[in-house]
């Protein structure tokens, strides 16, 4: 029997409601959240490991990168398998991709959660629990490194956002769709990752990197406030393909001059930052004042990979350079 740890963070599927307040809470142990499915030891010895207890809005890039050495340490276990991580699924997407940037190709890793809770109805946990446990324990998953798996698919941890509030098949990957599926008869790999993630050393983040996100002549009091509060770095959140409002060129001009790197990706779901346009606030001038592309990259993802990168030492120059083994810019 493949050995497969699961490691607990809280989120939906470890929540119940609390007649008291009515609010779901996460109070579900790690020991009783895999008891409730005891088909689990028909498909891997399953260990555990209580990692917290939290709603993943909770969730930070220094517990990220806590949860990468947890995880690093029970691949390194002879015996592993895979690893499943069950977790909030409102930044599931972030944790995913930053144990990607960390853990590169070792894997598989397999992020999994609910959208019901357990005091709902159809409670979706057990049956996702299910097939992540199948993903972490097939040999031909071995090779994805880090993955979601909610709803029967498997999401590149690269590509995968959650794209609604409530649906049962929130998790979608924008353009490119899920890597396959898991079914009764086991993983149906349909494509592989577009990249693997250049190495990066596991790092802790530096803290203070800000993600600022372009609205129609919204002025530019945030990029001044990174600016004041000595910002270690700054996302903006470009419309397009990758234009700011006039006044935020200026800003970002200051923000490159006092040494703050500054990465432009774009508020668009799909496609990449191509810096077009030229005149005041277009792409192309904002390529000349020095700013790093996101290239398709969300605004959360660029953020970890800055903050990541800033963590590992690395110079404005080389942080350019992972970006762009990042991107494939
Ligand atoms: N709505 C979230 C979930 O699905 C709550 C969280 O992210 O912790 O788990």
């Amino acid at each position: 029997m493949p050995v497969v740890q699961i490691v607990t963070t809280g989120g939906t599927i470890a929540s119940r409601i609390d007649p008291a307040s009515g609010a779901a809470v996460p109070v579900v142990k790690a020991d009783e959240l895999v008891a409730q499915v005891p088909v689990l030891s028909e498909i891997a010895e399953i260990r555990v490991t209580e990692f917290s207890l939290v709603g993943s809005w909770n969730m930070t890039p220094a517990r990220m990168a806590a949860l990468a050495r947890t995880v690093r340490d029970l691949l390194a276990e002879p015996e592993t398998a895979g690893v499943v991580i069950t977790h909030g699924t409102d930044t599931m997407e972030e944790s995913a991709f930053a144990l990607s940037l960390l853990l590169g190709s070792e894997g598989p890793v397999v992020f999994t959660g609910a959208m019901l809770n357990a005091s709902e109805p159809g409670f979706d946990g057990p049956r996702n629990l299910v097939a992540a446990v199948r993903v972490a324990a097939d040999p031909a998953a071995r090779q994805l490194g880090t993955v979601v798996v909610l709803n029967n698919e498997i999401h590149a941890a690269r590509d995968v956002t959650k794209s609604h509030t409530t649906a049962l098949d929130t998790f979608i990957s924008p353009g490119l769709g899920p890597l396959g599926i898991v079914d009764d008869r086991g993983v149906w790999l349909r494509r592989q990752p577009t990249q693997a993630p250049p190495p990066l050393p596991l790092v802790d983040p530096v803290p203070g990197v800000y993600l600022i996100k372009m609205a129609a002549g919204m002025e530019d009091l945030l990029l001044r406030a990174a600016l004041q509060g000595q910002a270690r770095g700054v996302v903006v959140e470009a419309s397009g393909t990758g234009n700011v409002y006039e006044p935020w060129e200026d800003a970002i001009a200051d923000l490159l001059a006092a040494g703050i790197p500054v990465v432009v990706v774009s508020r668009c779901p799909g496609g990449r930052v191509t810096f077009t346009y030229g005149g005041r606030g277009g792409g192309k001038s904002l390529e000349a004042l020095g700013v790093i592309s996101g290239g398709d990259l969300s605004g959360p993802k660029a953020r970890l990979a800055l903050m990541f990168a800033l963590g590992a030492g690395w110079d404005l120059e080389r942080v350019r350079a992972y970006f762009a083994q990042l991107t494939g810019d």
